[in-house]
Formats: structure tokens, sequence, C-alpha cells
């Protein structure tokens, strides 16, 4: 049986190897952590082609379980409240398929679990290092010193992928987005609610901020600030209250709710993490290594896709293996039944962050207001984003 050895026990990791599981081979996932739950964002949002994928390897029970709750709309507004557009309403969707939120360590435990109870060995504490190729396999050796032999190796560890800088050494580093992210949960408070299953997302004066109400009343928020780039010790050496200041302030002249809400929250959530993409590597693949999520292809996270496009990556590798014994084709099946589609959506995710910084300038706020109401009244009326959530990869039928 060929043994795909699969860096990488995140979000798209565990899909990955439940899809190849299905597909016959048979998949080790090696996860640098000690656990499940280690990662980027406090919570995200899964859309319906990233469900429907999950579906196809039987995981979306536990991930549907996992969830915090439905999100099958999105309502903009400007930071006094007027409203910019709405978007969703899943009603034709399948009920099993409408968007949810989940918190990220949930839906790391969801697909692992899930990924384990059918059969995929998982190790914790294996950090990824480097990798030797020969004509008949793939040798992963870890920090720990030990290794492991494959016939092919899938890089699932994320937008820094350790197994994309020994692939190709010469591949673009991702690219700082000019936003910092911010955002966690705050106790139940005496607000209004958001409407039933809707994030409210706000484009502030000088800031963008979405925020949605949980069944229990917690709020589930967060906030992109423009900035220029900060290194990782320049970001711990501002203190988190100072950012959380920093953060009240920016929006100060926004809806009022937006202070009430982060004004509860701990000052931990204010430590701001760099948002980056990854728009096109100039190969996903050489040889009997494949990359597969982040590592590939990040898009941002306006797009609300990456977990999505990481789920679609996983069933496309599963398929390609599954139809030939020969691995570089495959990889190249993979690569080019994905590549065109993540690329487009790195373009959308691109083109939303861009409006979300705010301006000083009135005039410029009032255009970019006018301009996404036409926006989003024109996907509203012509429905141009359906090409995005209502993907569906053909797992049974033949990729080469
Ligand atoms: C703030 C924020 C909000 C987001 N919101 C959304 C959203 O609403 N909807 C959505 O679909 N997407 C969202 N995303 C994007 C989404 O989180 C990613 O696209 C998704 O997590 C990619 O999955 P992945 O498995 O490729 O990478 P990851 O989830 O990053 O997993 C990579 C794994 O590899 C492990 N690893 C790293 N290096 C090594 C190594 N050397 N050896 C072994 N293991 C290693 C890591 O520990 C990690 O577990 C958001 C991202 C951010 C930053």
């Amino acid at each position: 049986m060929t043994k795909v050895l699969v860096v990488g026990g995140g979000v798209g990791g565990p899909v990955a190897a439940a899809a190849l599981h299905r597909a016959g081979l048979e998949p080790v996932i090696y996860e640098a952590h000690s656990g499940p739950g280690d990662g980027l964002g406090a919570f995200l949002t899964l859309a319906p082609n990233g469900l429907a994928a999950l579906k196809t390897v039987g995981l979306l029970e536990r991930v549907r379980a996992a969830a915090s709750f439905a999100t099958t709309r999105i309502e903009f507004v400007n930071g006094s409240g007027r409203r910019l557009g709405l978007l969703g309403g899943e009603e034709k969707v399948p009920a099993e398929l409408r968007s949810v939120t989940v918190n990220r360590a949930a839906l790391q435990r969801a697909v692992t679990e899930g990924a384990a109870e059918q059969g995929v060995r998982l190790e914790y504490g294996k950090r990824f290092t480097s990798y030797a190729e020969s004509d008949s396999a793939v040798i992963a050796e870890f920090a720990d010193g030990t290794t492991a032999s494959g016939q092919v190796l899938v890089g699932a560890d994320g937008i820094h992928s350790a197994v994309r800088g020994v692939m190709s050494p010469d591949a673009p580093d991702p690219r700082y987005i000019g936003l910092l992210g911010i955002g966690g949960y705050s106790p139940a408070l005496d607000l209004p609610p958001t409407p039933e299953e809707t994030t409210r997302m706000v484009f502030g004066k000088r800031a963008f901020f979405g925020y949605q109400t949980a069944p229990s009343g917690e709020v589930f928020w967060f906030a992109n600030l423009g900035n220029s780039e900060l290194s990782r010790e320049e970001i711990a050496s501002y203190g988190d209250a100072a950012w959380k200041e920093r953060a009240l302030e920016l929006f100060r002249d926004d809806l009022p709710e937006i202070t009430t809400i982060m004004e509860a929250a701990d000052p931990s959530d204010f430590r701001p993490q760099g948002i980056h993409d990854l728009a096109s590597l100039p190969r996903w693949h050489r040889g009997r290594v494949a990359l597969l999520g982040d590592a590939a292809h990040a898009v941002s996270p306006s797009s609300g896709q990456g977990a999505s496009m990481a789920f679609e990556d996983a069933l496309e590798l599963a398929r390609g293996l599954r139809d030939t014994d020969k691995v570089p084709t495959a990889l190249a099946a993979y690569e080019n039944a994905r590549r065109d589609r993540v690329e487009r959506i790195v373009a959308v995710g691109r083109k939303r962050g861009a409006q979300k910084a705010g301006s000083s300038n009135p005039a410029a706020l009032k255009l970019r207001d006018l301009s996404m109401r036409v926006a989003f009244s024109l996907i509203r009326r012509f429905g141009s984003q359906r090409w995005i959530t209502e993907y569906r990869v053909e797992f049974e039928n033949s990729l080469v």
C-alpha cells in the first residue's frame, strides 16, 4: 500500500489524511505541536463548498457538532451603522451544508479525532525539518532526530511551510497584506444580539470589525487594523494593554457596540498577528512531494475560504493518488485541478481586504461606501459569488 507522510495536523492535514485513507492509501500525520488546538485565529467560518468536502470524507457530522453556530448571512454596515449590503441567505443550500462558525481548536479536534476514528495514524511532537528522496521513496526528517519513510510526502504545514522551504527554496515568501488581525470572545453583554445566523461586518472609519452573538449571548468578534508590517518582537514589546487602547481608539467614532464588545474582552485578544497571503507559487509539487492548503496558496481571511480551499485540495490530491501509481502524474493532475480556482479566490480575498483599513478622508469613505453598496447589490442580484460556494469536487469520478 502507498504510504503518504502528511506533515501538519492543522485543518487541512487531517482532512487530506481521511481522503487518502478513503482512496485506499496509507496516510500518517506528523504534527509539530504536542496536541490538537494550536493555531492562528480564534474561530473561522466554513462555507458550503468546504462542508461538502468534509461530507465526502465522512467528517461533516463531527465538524457540525463542534460548530458554535450557523452563519448563513453577512450584513455589511459602515461605521455609523448604515447598511451597505446583505449577503448570504443559504435557503437553497441543503441544511447540512449551510455555513457554520467554529472555534479553531474545536475544528482541529473534530477533524483529527474523526480521521483517527477512520483508522488514520497521527504522531504529535514531530517537527519536520527536511527530506531526502530516491526513485522509490521519500524520507522525512524531524527535529527530534527521528525519520519516517513513505512513497509520497504532503506538506500541509501552513503558510510558513517548512516542506515548501525544502522543496522549493526559491519560492516567494507570503505577502503581508497591510492588516493586523485581532479577535476573540466577549462575555454576554447588554447589547441587542446580531440578527439570527448573521455576522455583522463594519467598515469603520479607520478599521474593520466583525461580530456575531452566539446563542449563549457570548460575542465572537474580530478586527482588522491597517498597519505597516511588524515583527513578532515589535508586537510583543508594545504590550497587550497598549494594543487594546489602540484598537479602542481606532473605533472611537464608529458604532458604540464595538467599544462595548472590545472593552469586555481580555487584553490578550488584542495581541495582533500580521495577515499574509500567498498568491501563486511556481510549483506545488516536485518529485514525490506536494503542498496542500496554506502551504500551497494562502488566501486572505477576508475571503472566508482558506479552510474550505484546503479541504477541496485534500479531495483532489487523494483522487489523483488513487487513480494512478505514477506519483508525479498524480501530483501534476492535482495541481492542474486546483491552481486556477484557488488563485482566483486569492484575488477575491485581496480585493476585499483592500477596503478594510478605512481612511482619514471623509470623501474617500463616502466613495468607499457607495462602491460597496453597488458591489453588494450586484453580487446579490447576479449571484456572482456562487462559483465559490457551489463548487463540488467530484471525488467519485476519475481525475487522471
Ligand atoms: C485570523 C484568521 C482568520 C481566518 N478565518 C477564516 C475563515 O473564517 N474561514 C476560512 O475558511 N479560513 C479562515 N482562515 C484561513 C484558515 O485558517 C487557513 O486557510 C487554514 O487554517 C489552512 O489550513 P492548513 O491545514 O493549510 O494550515 P494550518 O491550519 O495552519 O495547519 C498547519 C499545521 O501544520 C503544523 N506545522 C507547522 N510547521 C510544521 C512542521 N515543521 N512540522 C510539522 N507540523 C508543522 C502546525 O502546527 C499546524 O497544526 C483564517 C486565517 C486567519 C489567520
